[in-house]
């Protein structure tokens, strides 16, 4: 069940790095930033564009609803303990309103490019580049012991024109400490790993991989979602039409995990899909040899079995990307 990478990171580190119980905080004042207009908003949060007043630097102030002192401690605890990963979105400050005291996290602000359009008329080059620099997050992440459990278009703020990526919205992210069951109720339905639909607690930091490999799917492919489920169960349907069925039960079979009552009426026995048969005129000149490959070995039904973070990076389908990398470097 241990990931092969990185699977001891946070007992190697002193407790205090994965814990909240002993984690203190200085909240500064809201009054130091000033709001210019709503831009998001989620399940917890509302977000604005602002200002800090002192240096006049854009931000951006998520804005929390009332959830579990916990939960915001650990957000808060992991992206401080990422700030100064790669294309991970920096957290400048945490603040509260004084007589509210509702709390509000601070970030570095990211003009973003709405992934729908971005997509609609991306590159091939441009696919390589948005992959690579979300595994290097994710590399990153995995290798300080965090799993991010909610990768998804939606949570990738891309700034086209500076081509700069960042990974937000850590507040499903957790620990990774083996051995450890987890609660399989994370990430956005059609970006849930196989993991999560048949109830395999003991999950890791390939869940992200899954999910970022639905996200390649979707831009490669030019599909609004790669396995578009109607609920939970009927998720990993979805799936299954595209996998097969052979591979889900090896899984299974290796784990000793057994499929709940509903899917053992409705899992029809079928066939693994050629991911080449997804290619259309419209998306044809995004797909390639290597793209396929790299696709392949991210939707894998084994969590250990799938492709890492760190081995995806050194995949062929980032080979100019890397050279470019090597050559500015020796500049
Ligand atoms: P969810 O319901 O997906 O869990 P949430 O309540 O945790 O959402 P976020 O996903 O962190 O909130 O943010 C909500 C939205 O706000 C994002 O989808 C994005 O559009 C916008 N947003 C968040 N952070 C930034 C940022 N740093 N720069 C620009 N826009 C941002």
């Amino acid at each position: 069940n241990l990931p092969r990478t990185y699977a001891t990171i946070n007992l190697l580190k002193p407790a205090t790095y994965s814990s909240v119980d002993d984690f203190k905080l200085t909240w500064s004042s809201i009054e130091n930033y000033r709001v210019i207009q709503k831009i998001g908003r989620g399940k917890y949060s509302e977000v604005f564009d602002g200002v800090n007043t002192e240096n006049q630097e854009r931000v951006c102030i998520k804005v929390l609803k009332p959830v579990r002192n916990a939960k915001i401690l650990r957000e808060i605890k992991i992206l401080q303990n990422l700030c100064d990963g790669p294309n991970i979105i920096k957290l400048y400050d945490v603040a509260r309103d004084e007589s509210s005291k509702t709390p509000c996290l601070v970030f570095e602000h990211i003009e973003n490019t709405h992934y729908r359009g971005l997509f609609a008329s991306i590159k091939e080059g441009e696919m390589r580049y948005y992959m690579y620099q979300l595994l290097r997050a994710l590399d990153y992440s995995h290798s300080q012991g965090i799993m991010h459990r909610d990768v998804k278009p939606q949570n990738i703020m891309y700034d086209q024109p500076k081509k700069r990526l960042r990974l937000i919205d850590w507040g499903l992210a957790d620990f990774y400490i083996p051995n450890t069951s987890y609660n399989v109720r994370v990430a956005s339905r059609y970006y849930k790993g196989p993991e999560l639909l048949v109830d395999d607690t003991k999950y890791h930091y390939g869940l992200d991989v899954w999910s970022a490999g639905c996200t390649m799917a979707e831009i490669m492919f030019k599909k609004d979602t790669m396995f578009e489920g109607a609920d939970n169960n009927d998720q990993l349907i979805k799936i299954s039409k595209v996998l097969g069925t052979d591979d889900l039960l090896e899984y299974m079979r290796k784990y000793n995990l057994t499929l709940n009552t509903y899917y053992q009426s409705k899992l029809d026995r079928c066939p693994k899909r050629s991911l080449k048969t997804f290619i259309t005129s419209d998306c044809k000149d995004l797909v390639s040899e290597e793209g396929l490959d790299l696709l392949e070995k991210m939707l894998q039904y084994d969590k250990n079995l799938r492709i890492t973070a760190a081995e995806a990076l050194e995949h062929p389908f980032f080979a100019k990307i890397r050279e470019a990398r090597a050559n500015s470097i020796k500049k």
